[in-house]
């Protein structure tokens, strides 16, 4: 064996360790827990559009970045169901992400508006998934520490239902008015709800494992 087929030997063992070996000593224990981030519209798909120009797509998009930032403080990694954040990706390419990428949860985020100035987060679950139904429970008891309305409800809505992980939709309800939508576009009631959700998530993960 001459040097170079000796170091290429040598260097071949060190990454077969590098890939495979921690994760077969370590196994679960160093498993990440990532939540996939749907910002419900995008792109040429706006959403819902209020009386001052509001887009729900814009609204759904500051959320999930504010998310996404707290996830990272809690130590949690994300990916995105979009490639860049404000694009429209159709909803089988969603679900397909959430199949093939290595996420745990899928959260969906979406405003609408409602006939009073209710300001009210709803919770969209699967109703045959506990998983689902589990993550909904802990989401609302984080929200509800700080003092948000929370309602929670069963939804057959494609994103939620045929996710074959488990997902939990975040919904705004908005009044119609312009004063309506202005409530949630608060920079620090978005950090404050992105905090509650970041916990959950962890909360979940933690109970989950068990
Ligand atoms: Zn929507």
């Amino acid at each position: 064996m001459n040097l170079k087929n000796f170091i290429i030997i040598l260097l071949s063992i060190g990454l077969f360790h590098m890939f495979f070996g921690q994760s077969s000593v370590y196994g679960s224990e160093t498993k990440t827990f990532t939540v996939l981030i749907d910002p419900g519209h995008g792109g040429k798909d706006p959403g819902v559009i209020w009386p001052d120009g509001s887009m729900e797509k814009k609204i759904a998009i500051l959320y999930a970045q504010a998310f996404a930032k707290e996830l990272q403080n809690q130590n949690i990694s994300y990916i995105f169901t979009h490639v860049s954040v404000d694009s429209f990706v159709p909803i089988f390419l969603r679900l397909r992400k959430a199949k093939n990428s290595h996420a745990n949860v899928l959260i969906s985020f979406h405003a609408n508006p409602v006939s009073s100035d209710s300001n009210v987060i709803q919770l969209f679950l699967n109703p045959d998934d506990s998983s689902s139904q589990f993550l909904t429970q802990v989401l609302k008891a984080e929200l509800e520490k700080q003092n948000y309305t929370i309602i929670t409800t069963p939804c057959n809505f494609a994103i939620i239902k045929m996710s074959p992980i488990p997902a939990v939709m975040i919904n705004l309800r908005a009044g119609k008015s312009v004063k309506g939508i202005r409530y949630w576009l608060n920079p620090q009631l978005i950090g404050e709800i992105a905090r509650g959700m970041a916990r959950a998530l962890k909360r979940f993960w933690l109970e989950e494992k068990r």
